[in-house]
């Protein structure tokens, strides 16, 4: 799965061109995440992090007590490499056609001071990033999105490194990343039927059974729904009748076009709205997109 994640710029292009051939109604929101997303991977080249270093002792309580390796707060970033990164993705936002423009044109006039936001934002700090927002002049969620996404190359780095102290002895039959402890915003099929879950936040992805809410830990297949279509077998989405939460399943096995899973995700929101109308309630806030 984590392949998936690791491709190149031109080849986030060409996954958003086949998406856009295969669902034309989500040509504007696929290119204009097509574009965030392949300047994201051409980042992710020059990110230069310092590793997170975890003593024995800690590891062995983390492991022991299924806790995740770090908190959200404790992940590196790189500052420069954000800042940059922030600047293009709000030039990408000026150019579309979404409510992100506007928002986007006043960040960039003022990216040079953003530098400390990225650390308040990784702090989840609401009430800095409330006042830092007000400040600026833009809605909260719009600045929120803008700094994730310039981090979000760093947060796949620093999780790739975090991944080396999670040692093949490690069970872990959590519905939260073991990284970070964020909930997961999508899932997936591979191959042989393995279930794999992909982190909301850094990105990591961890198998897990299933026949297993990964929101509750209800285990009763009877509780455990599935939604779909015939005529999009790439996708369904696995609800439970427990917590009434639901996660959406990409299928690599039948998906017939190179897949990229945060373009997936983007391709797929209309399944977020059937599951909303079944009565069941998203295992992440789904962030309006435009
Ligand atoms: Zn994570
Ligand atoms: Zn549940």
């Amino acid at each position: 799965m984590q392949e998936l994640l690791d491709i190149t710029p031109e080849e986030v292009n060409q996954a958003a061109e086949a998406i856009i051939a295969a669902k034309p109604a989500y040509r504007d929101l696929i290119a204009f995440y097509g574009r965030i997303f392949a300047a994201q991977e051409d980042a992710r080249q020059r990110i230069r992090l310092e590793p997170v270093v975890i003593s024995e002792d800690l590891l062995t309580i983390r492991r022991r007590e299924q806790l995740p390796l770090v908190p959200v707060s404790g992940m590196a970033f790189d500052p420069a490499a954000a800042g940059v990164l922030l600047g293009e993705i709000c030039g990408i936002a000026v150019d579309s056609a979404t409510g992100l423009s506007s928002p986007a044109r006043i960040l960039s006039a003022k990216s040079a001071g953003m530098g400390p936001l990225f650390r308040d934002f990784l702090n989840e700090d609401e009430s800095a990033m409330a006042r830092a927002a007000a400040g600026i002049g833009v809605d909260p969620h719009a600045l929120a999105f803008f700094l994730y996404h310039s981090l979000r190359p760093a947060l796949r780095c620093c999780a790739r490194q975090l991944s080396g102290f999670l040692t093949d002895a490690t069970v872990w039959e959590q519905g939260y990343c073991p990284i970070c402890g964020s909930p997961p915003g999508l899932s997936g099929l591979e191959g042989d039927g393995q279930r794999f879950l992909f982190c909301s936040f850094c990105w990591h992805t961890w198998p897990l059974r299933r026949a297993l809410c990964p929101f509750c830990g209800n285990r009763d297949q009877e509780r455990l729904l599935f939604l779909y279509s015939d005529e999009e077998p790439e996708y369904r989405v696995d609800a439970c009748a427990s917590c009434r939460k639901y996660i959406k399943t990409v299928d690599t096995r039948v998906l017939a076009r190179r897949s990229y899973p945060p373009l997936e995700q983007i391709a797929s929101l209309h399944l977020d709205i059937k599951a909303s109308e079944e009565g069941y309630a998203a295992g992440i806030p789904i962030t309006p997109p435009s």
